[in-house]
C-alpha cells in the first residue's frame, strides 16, 4: 500500500484524541475522514503531516517518515483557512515552496505560470490574495500545495469556508486536480453528502476511533454497528431492525400508515408516516405522486438487520 498507518494514538491529559488508528491507501486515490466535529480527523491529519507527535507508525511509499520533520515528508497540506500569503502575490503565493527545491527563477516562473493555467487562474499571476474571491484562493492554496509534487495531500476542511454552490463547484474541480494529477489524497469533512460526493473510500470516525472504512455505498448499505447506521443516510429504527426511506413502498395492499407531515424537496418529497405507533420518514417523486397530509395509505416494507 501507498500509504499505512499504524496504530496511531494521542493523548492529550487522559483523553485520548485518536485511539488506535489502522488503515492504508493505495496510490491516486482520495480517502475522506468523515465523523462529528472533535472526533479527532484533524489530529490524524496533523499526526500524518508531522505537524504533531504521537505513538504509532506512517509509511509513506514504503518509507518510514514518522521522525521526519513536516517538510522533508514529501507531503501537502491545505488548512481550513488556506494559509496564504497576503502581502504576496497570486504567482509568488504559488511557487512558494519551489524556491527551496529550485535556484533557477526562469524555471520557477515558468512552472509557476504553468500551475495557474492548470488551477484556472491563467492572467491572475499579479493580484494579492485580498482581490480573490473563495473560491479563486481555494486555488491557489491548491496550486500552492501541488507544485511541489508532493506523494501526499492533506485537505482539513477545504470548503468550509466557501458558500454551498462554490463548495459543490470547488468539490468537482478538486476531483478533477485530484486525477489529473493522480494525487493520493486525505480530505477531511464532517459532511456526509461532500465525503459520499469526492471519495473513493470514507473512513467515520467516533471519539477518537474508527467505526468503519470502506466506499459509500458499503457504508450506507452495510453499517458496521449502530454508530454508522445512525450516522449515514436516514434511517428508521424498530426494535433490532432498521428500515432506510428507500426501503418503504406505497401500494395498494400491505400494512396500515398514515401521512402526518409533507415536506416538499423540489424534485422529491418527504413524507412522514404513523406507522404502528412511530414515525417513520419515507420519499416520493413529485410527478408521480399526489398525497395529502391525513391520508391513510398501504405500505410494504423491507427491514434489515442491524449489526
Ligand atoms: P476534529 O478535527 O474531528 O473536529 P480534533 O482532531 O481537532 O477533532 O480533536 C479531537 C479531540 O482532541 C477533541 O476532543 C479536541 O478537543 C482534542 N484536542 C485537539 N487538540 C488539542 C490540544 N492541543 N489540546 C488538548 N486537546 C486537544
Ligand atoms: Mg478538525
Amino acid at each position: 500500500m501507498f500509504l499505512e498507518v499504524k496504530n496511531l494514538s494521542k493523548k492529550y491529559q487522559d483523553k485520548y484524541a485518536i485511539k488506535d488508528i489502522n488503515f492504508s491507501l493505495d496510490e491516486g486515490k482520495l480517502m475522506c475522514f468523515l465523523g462529528p466535529s472533535g472526533c479527532g480527523k484533524s489530529t490524524i491529519l496533523k499526526v500524518i503531516g508531522g505537524f504533531i507527535e504521537s505513538s504509532g507508525e506512517i509509511y509513506l511509499d514504503g518509507k518510514l517518515i514518522n521522525n521526519l520533520p513536516p517538510e522533508e515528508r514529501e507531503i501537502s497540506t491545505v488548512f481550513q483557512s488556506f494559509g496564504l500569503f497576503p502581502h504576496m502575490n497570486v504567482l509568488e503565493n504559488i511557487v512558494y515552496g519551489l524556491k527551496f527545491r529550485e535556484k533557477n527563477k526562469a524555471i520557477i516562473k515558468e512552472k509557476g505560470l504553468k500551475m495557474l493555467d492548470k488551477m484556472g487562474l491563467s492572467g491572475y499571476q499579479n493580484r494579492y490574495i485580498n482581490e480573490l474571491s473563495g473560491g479563486e484562493k481555494q486555488r491557489v492554496a491548491l496550486g500552492r500545495s501541488l507544485i511541489i509534487e508532493p506523494k501526499l495531500l492533506l485537505l482539513d476542511e477545504p470548503l468550509s469556508s466557501l458558500d454551498a454552490k462554490l463548495q459543490e463547484e470547488m468539490r468537482g474541480e478538486i476531483k478533477r486536480f485530484q486525477h489529473e494529477f493522480n494525487i493520493t489524497t486525505i480530505f477531511v469533512t464532517h459532511n456526509q453528502k461532500e465525503a459520499f460526493e469526492i471519495s473513493d473510500e470514507i473512513m467515520l470516525l467516533n471519539n477518537g476511533e474508527i467505526m468503519q472504512i470502506g466506499t459509500a455505498r458499503e457504508l450506507y448499505e452495510k453499517p458496521n454497528n449502530r454508530f454508522v447506521l445512525e450516522f449515514i443516510g436516514k434511517s428508521n429504527i424498530i426494535d433490532n431492525s432498521y428500515i432506510r426511506p428507500e426501503d418503504i413502498a406505497i401500494t395498494n395492499e400491505g400494512e396500515d400508515a398514515k401521512i402526518i407531515d409533507i415536506i416538499y424537496q423540489g424534485e422529491l418529497s418527504i413524507l412522514k408516516l404513523k406507522y404502528q405507533g412511530k414515525t417513520i420518514e419515507t420519499f416520493v417523486i413529485n410527478n408521480e405522486s399526489n398525497y395529502s397530509i391525513g391520508d391513510n395509505i398501504k405500505i410494504i416494507i423491507r427491514k434489515r438487520q442491524v449489526i
